[in-house]
């Protein structure tokens, strides 16, 4: 868990919904396969298509408060009546592997995971206006109530926003998935996550009597 050292850490993308979270993911996950999609579970039914334990792990509302009861959930919330958590396993799984695991969760989930979780590096998603984000919320299928609740809930989580560590506009999503891609590049150059490599050096330098 935290304080552990691994290679990478985990990626949060939190944005309103229909703001571009799955298409980041999956855009991310094909550019390069350090980028791991670390599963979560939820107590909403599953959608057509939808396969348990690669787009969610579904789980009945028992099974749910008896991971949370165990401990087992690194973060949780309520998103629109349904649970979603993320299993700690999940997200360790991926880190021992020596990927960036990627998760795509609410605005509250993302700030539990940077209190419990220091080194993720959270991104905020905003799609360019709000006539964009309608547009995207309807074509993706969302009944015109569920757009409404949506967008009802959007206001709250961009009060949250400036908690994150990076904002990115979703306009063309292939630039998007680059920006974030470069974020995550940017990120494992920072000197406090590569201190080892700085005493290393300064091993090898202590230990040399003459140049
Ligand atoms: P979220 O997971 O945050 O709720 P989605 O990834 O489902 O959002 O995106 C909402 C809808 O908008 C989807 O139909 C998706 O294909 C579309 N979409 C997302 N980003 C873009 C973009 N940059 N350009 C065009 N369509 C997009
Ligand atoms: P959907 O039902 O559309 O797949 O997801 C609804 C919302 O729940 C999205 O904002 C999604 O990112 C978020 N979500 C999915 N999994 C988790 C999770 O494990 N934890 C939290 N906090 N939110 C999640």
């Amino acid at each position: 868990m935290p304080g552990r050292k691994f290679k990478y850490f985990p990626m949060v993308i939190s944005a309103p919904s229909g703001g571009g979270k799955t298409v980041v993911r999956s855009g991310l996950l094909k550019l390069n396969r350090k980028f791991a999609f670390s599963v979560t579970c939820t107590t909403r039914t599953r959608r057509p298509g939808e396969v348990d334990g690669k787009d969610y792990y579904f789980v009945t509302e028992a099974q749910f408060l008896k991971l949370r009861k165990e401990g087992k959930l690194l973060e949780w919330a309520l998103v629109h009546g349904n649970y979603y958590g993320t299993p700690v396993r999940s997200v360790m799984t991926v880190l021992e592997k020596g990927r960036i695991p990627v998760m795509t969760i609410d605005v509250k989930g993302a700030r539990s995971v940077k209190r419990l979780f220091p080194e993720a590096v959270t991104v905020f998603l905003l799609p360019p206006d709000l006539k964009t984000l309608v547009q995207r919320l309807r074509g993706r299928g969302e009944k015109p109530e569920n757009v409404a609740v949506r967008l009802e809930t959007a206001r709250s989580e961009i009060k949250v926003a400036a908690t994150f560590d990076y904002l990115v506009i979703n306009d063309r999503l292939p630039e998007t998935v680059r920006e974030v891609a470069a974020i995550a590049e940017l990120e494992t150059r920072k000197i406090g996550r590569n201190l080892d490599k700085v005493r290393e050096f300064g091993s090898q330098l202590a230990k040399k009597k003459k140049f």
